[in-house]
């Protein structure tokens, strides 16, 4: 099981609340460093690494010494945001002991669901990881409300590993895994090293193990995991307040794992083909079909015709010069922008669109030939 850690190429661990901040509302600095040595170690064998962080509101809290119990929304939401700089300070240091540069990304649900933004997000992790960063990513608490809120950073984790195609998360967490029932309560309940398959009967399994800090409890961890492995990411959950966590992990350390049945590549193929509606086309030229065939991106050069009427990020078809589809992609350009950029280089996207521009109309990783 430990293979599926030590495999993997771009993880995403999520660290919640309780596991980061002590209940004096500091760092828990001593148990970061072990962690940004993990982290380290990771790195140093090739893997990408993003953490996602809990804690702005922990943080926050004490130092704008609200009271105990629950906050009310606009309460945590002030605590988060004292509570953000303590904690980008926090993963700034740790990582910076190590010679690694911390990266802070802060996102709402619909920058990770309306799939312009999408794109950006994407767009700007992939950038990170390629500088050898590592993003250190919160939900953007001070600023979403009710509505549009994750709320919890077991689901943000998850759809932060499906739009990276992480092939890998684990969720750090106060509880070493998954049971058959809440094991405060039961001491017959048993524990689940491995999920092949999320049925009816685990969900029912899942009680809500309590933390007074976190807000992730076993129900938030199977949603995550559904969406880590929709998208062919292993999941796993695993203790969090332990010296050197992902060591232990590596090493076959406790862990419920709940596995993908395809990977990161692949899910992200049938999703772009089976999931989304063609909003539009671009016909191409026999060169441009040459290089995707083999593996590159869709230059706009390339482009002969756009029709339909589309977003960034929407599906579009794309056709052969004889008319044929021969593949689809997440477009990178609106259908206007698309429109103008026809048979364009590089060289004159500045001019045309008012700004740099992005190199690809289709970007390879969004790209399915077929
Ligand atoms: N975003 C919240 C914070 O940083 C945490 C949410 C969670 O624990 O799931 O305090």
């Amino acid at each position: 099981m430990s293979a599926r850690l030590s495999d993997a190429r771009r993880i995403v661990i999520k660290i919640g609340s309780s596991t980061l901040v002590s209940p004096e509302g500091e760092p828990k600095r001593a148990w970061l460093a072990g962690l940004a040595a993990d982290i380290a170690d990771l790195k140093t064998r090739g893997a990408e690494v993003i953490v996602v962080s809990s804690g702005a509101i922990a943080l926050g809290r004490r130092r704008l010494k609200l009271a105990a119990g629950a906050l009310r929304l606009e309460e945590a939401q002030a605590a988060a945001s004292v509570g953000q700089i303590a904690l980008a300070e926090a993963w700034t240091e740790a990582l910076a002991a190590k010679g690694l540069t911390a990266a802070q990304i802060l996102l709402t649900l619909d920058d990770t669901e309306e799939r312009r933004r999408y794109l950006n997000a994407r767009a700007t992790i992939g950038a990170l990881l390629g500088l050898s960063a590592v993003p250190v990513i919160n939900e953007n608490d001070t600023v979403a409300t009710a509505e549009i809120r994750f709320g919890d950073n077991d689901r943000l984790a998850a759809r932060v590993a499906a739009m990276t195609g992480a092939d890998c998360l684990i969720l750090l967490s106060d509880i070493d895994g998954l049971y058959t029932d809440n094991p405060v309560k039961n001491a017959e309940a048993k524990f689940l090293p491995e999920i092949a398959e999320i049925t009816p009967e685990i969900e029912a399994m899942a009680g809500r193990p309590g933390s007074d800090m976190g807000s992730g409890g076993m129900i938030t961890k199977l949603l995550a995991a559904k969406i880590a492995t929709a998208a062919g990411c292993h999941m796993a959950i695993a203790l969090g307040q332990i010296d050197r966590p992902l060591t232990a992990l590596a090493q076959g350390g406790r862990a419920t794992w709940v596995l993908a049945k395809s990977n990161p590549a692949a899910a992200r193929k049938q999703w772009i083909l089976g999931a989304l509606k063609p909003a539009g086309s671009l016909t191409i030229d026999a060169g441009a079909e040459g290089a995707l065939r083999s593996g590159k991106s869709l230059l706009p050069i390339g482009v002969t015709a756009v029709t339909g009427n589309f977003e960034r990020g929407d599906a579009v078809i794309v056709r052969g010069a004889s008319g044929a589809e021969i593949a689809r992609g997440l477009v990178a350009y609106e259908a206007d922008e698309a429109r103008r950029l026809i048979g364009r280089r590089s060289g004159e996207f500045g001019a045309v669109l008012g700004y740099p521009g992005r190199a690809a109309m289709i970007h390879r990783d969004d790209l399915v030939v077929l």
